[in-house]
This record gives structure tokens, sequence and C-alpha cells, in this order.
């Protein structure tokens, strides 16, 4: 049976990191990398982005190359599953039957795209956007594709509804609740993205919920809305958010739910065995201490360092700041902080500019900023996010004021 010092379950940016990180740290021990894809650990953001519009070729996504890792002596294990966690006997067991034992344990596992469970979800032509696998199939289609339907409003949905309208495809995007990105930002930001893609040409359907899916063979054909019409599609494109990706950690006693349970730094209720990234559930300070996952770069790479710090005996709580970007057409969206559980927004700037932040606060105090071509604005406002500064709502509005001279207030 192979062993290593530090197993670490997921190749992607968390587990990536948290290797990257223990070398820096001068971790001495053996680091075996177990990963489902095929490819050595690559950036995520892109796949509905630039590589999704052909403009950067897979070799640029890889996180490091791999002589990195071999010099590093990071060994990989690719193209299989994590099927099954031994706590107690500190051993995993692979889906190809083979089993490796660890001293300590880094789930780095990410999610698996929500599936709508309506007729004819498992059509062909039907995609969702995780994985290098999942671009490059949805690209070989696209040749014969002239109608795409997109099912949810978040920044996938959008962000690949952005790059089908480069391509001249003729979309509709339909998401349930009363305005895209709902669940992430307040509603100025939303009106603003529903203009940017209705002026693009998307054809945005709100408050609008699927009722099935139609095909011809096994060929996707259309989407029926609940109120029975029927939009026509050569291909679906879902993107209602994801599952995190647990099971065996929880069947091996885990405590989790949506996420595997971590503390502040990372280690879950098993011994030796830590989580991080989209599948690790923890207390946020910037969520007013509440237990949520957030689903980042930022936040996988972060509790990479923490994990890693932690096992090398050199532990220091995970508090950083979240922060995420998304780019739309020309648009390059930065967010700092939290805005869940705002009670007061103050649009700094004018949308019809296409250049403005909107930032959030809660009994006073800036939580968050979401900074649309405005990097200045996101550059000064991390400081006001992080001091949690009470700050005069008319001054924040006031664009002739930098927000770096807020940031003492
Ligand atoms: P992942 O990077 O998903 O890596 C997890 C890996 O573990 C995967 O390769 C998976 O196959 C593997 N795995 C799962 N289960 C097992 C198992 N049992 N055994 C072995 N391997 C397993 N974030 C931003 O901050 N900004 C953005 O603009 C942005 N855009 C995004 C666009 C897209 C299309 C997607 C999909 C995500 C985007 N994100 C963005 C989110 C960001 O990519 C994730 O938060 C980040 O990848 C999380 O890192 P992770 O290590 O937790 O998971």
């Amino acid at each position: 049976m192979r062993h290593f010092d530090v197993l670490i379950v997921g190749a992607g940016h968390g587990g990536a990191q948290a290797a990257i990180a223990l070398r820096q740290l001068k971790f001495a021990g053996s680091i075996g990398v177990i990963g489902a894809e095929p490819e050595l650990p690559y950036e995520r953001p892109p796949l509905s982005k630039d590589y999704l519009a052909a403009e950067k070729p897979f070799e640029r996504l890889l996180i490091r190359q791999p002589a990195f890792w071999a010099e590093r002596s990071v060994e990989f294990i690719l193209s299989a599953t994590v099927v099954a966690v031994d706590a107690g006997a500190h051993r995993v067991t692979t889906d190809h039957g083979e089993t490796l034992g660890f001293g300590q344990l880094i789930w780095a596992t990410g999610g698996a795209p929500r599936r709508l469970s309506c007729d004819g979800h498992d059509l062909s032509g039907v995609h969702s956007i995780r994985t290098r696998a999942d671009v490059d199939r949805l690209e070989s289609e696209l040749a014969a594709t002239r109608h795409v339907v997109v099912i949810g409003g978040g920044y996938i949905g959008l962000e690949a509804a952005a790059v089908l309208r480069k391509f001249d495809k003729q979309v509709t995007l339909v998401e349930a609740l009363d305005r895209v990105l709902a669940r992430v930002a307040g509603e100025p930001l939303s009106r603003f993205f529903e203009a940017e893609h209705r002026a693009h040409g998307v054809d945005i359907r709100l408050g609008a919920s699927v009722a099935g899916i139609g095909g011809e063979g096994d060929r996707v054909t259309g989407v029926r809305l609940a109120d029975g019409e029927l939009l026509a599609a050569d291909m679906v494109i879902v993107g209602i958010g994801i599952e995190p990706a647990i099971g065996p950690l929880v069947a091996a006693g885990a405590a989790g739910g949506n996420g595997v349970m971590v503390d502040e730094l990372c280690r879950t209720t098993l011994p030796d065995i830590y989580a991080i990234g989209d599948c690790a559930a923890h207390a946020n300070r910037f969520a007013a201490g509440a237990t949520i996952r957030l689903e980042s770069v930022q936040n996988a790479n972060d509790q990479a360092t923490t994990a890693a710090n932690a096992i090398i005996g050199a532990p220091e709580p995970y508090s950083a700041v979240p922060w995420f970007w998304s780019n739309q057409y020309d648009l390059r969206l930065q967010t700092v902080g939290l805005s869940g559980g705002h009670d007061a927004t103050v649009l700094r700037g004018d949308p019809a500019t296409r250049s403005f932040s909107l930032i959030y606060l809660r009994d006073g105090a800036v939580i968050a900023l979401d900074c649309v071509n405005a990097t200045r604005d996101y550059a000064q406002g991390r400081a006001l996010v992080l001091a949690g500064s009470r700050v005069d709502p008319a001054r924040l509005a006031d664009t002739a004021v930098p927000l770096k001279e807020l940031a003492a207030g």
C-alpha cells in the first residue's frame, strides 16, 4: 500500500495550493494528490470566460507546469476518484480499487454541478460547465448550434451567455427568481447586468421556471417553461449551482450537510482530516460569523494555506477577506466582502457610464463592494470592509472623494 505523509483529495484550486503552500513552508514529507479529472490542476474561472471563448488555450490554464510539481516531489494520481475514507485506519480507497495510506488528509473536492430533475435533463446537448471536459464537449457541438437556452442567471450562466453572444448564437436565459444574481448581489447590480445582456441581444426570462426539456431521439430540441411556452434550443446550459462533493467523508463520520464542517484551522471533526475550498462549511468572520460555504478561488487558496500552516505546526486561524470577480462583455466586476445580510446599499457613480460601485452596509458599517469597471474602488474599498468602517453614505456616494480617504472613518 502506498503511503503519503499528506494526501490531498482533489486536484483543483485548493488541492494545488495546499501542495504549493506545504512546500513553501518547507514541509519535507511526501505529498500525493488524487484527482478525478485527467488533467493536472488548472484554473476553473476561464472555463466560462476566455477558454469558452477560445481565446486562451488549455495549456495556459495550468496552475503550474509539470516540471514545477516534479521538482517539488508532488506526486499526482489522476483520473482516480476517492470512493471511501477510513478515518481510523488513515486510508482511502479509489474507484480503481487502490488503497492509499495517509498521515494527514486534505479533502479538496469542490462540487458537482446541480442537475435538473425534470424530464429530458439528461438529453444530449444539455451541458453544465465545471470541468475542461464539459467545455470541450460543449464546444464540439457549437458549430451546429443556433439556439441556446441558458438555465440559471448566476455568474456562470451570465458569463456563458456573454460568450455565446460573441459567437452570434441566439441566447435565451431563464431565471426562476425575479432578477439575475439575486442570491449574490443587490438589486441595482442585477438590473445593470440584466440591461447589459438585453442590450447585447440576450432574451432574459425572469420569474420563469423550467417544466421540462424536450428532444428528438436523444437530442435536445427545446425547453418548456412552466407557463407552457416552448423555447427552441439545440443546446441547453444548466448553471444552477453545485452540490459539494463530500459523500465519502460524511460516510466516514465527518460532520456536515451543505459542505463538510471545518473549524478555523480547516480541521474536520475527524482526526488528521482537513477540508478546504468549495466543499468546506466554515464560520466566516465576514458573514457575521455565520457558517457558509464560499465558492471562489480566493477561499480555496486561502483555506489551503490555512490547512498547510496547521499541518506544519504553525496554525493561523482563517480570516481572509473574501473577493471574487466576473467578466462579461467588456465589463469587469470585482467584489470584495460578502453582501449577504446587508440592510442598505449606496450607489457610487452612474451605471449609465458603465463604471460604478455598489457599496453594501449592515448597521452602518461597510461589509462589501461590487465594483464594475472600477478597480480603484475595489482596491481601496477593501480597507473599508476589513475595518468594518462606518462612513456617511453621502461621502461613500461622492465619486470625487477617493475611498481611501474614508478608510479611517
Ligand atoms: P475545484 O477547483 O473544483 O477542484 C476539485 C477537484 O476535485 C476537481 O477536479 C474534482 O474533479 C476533484 N474531485 C471531486 N471529488 C473527488 C474525489 N472523490 N476524488 C478525487 N477527486 C475528486 N471563482 C472565482 O473566484 N472567480 C471566478 O471568476 C470564478 N469563475 C468560475 C467559473 C466557472 C465555470 C466555475 C466552474 C467556477 C468558477 N469559480 C470562480 C469558482 C472557483 O473555480 C472555485 O471556487 C474553485 O475552483 C474551488 O476550488 P476547489 O479546490 O474547492 O474545487
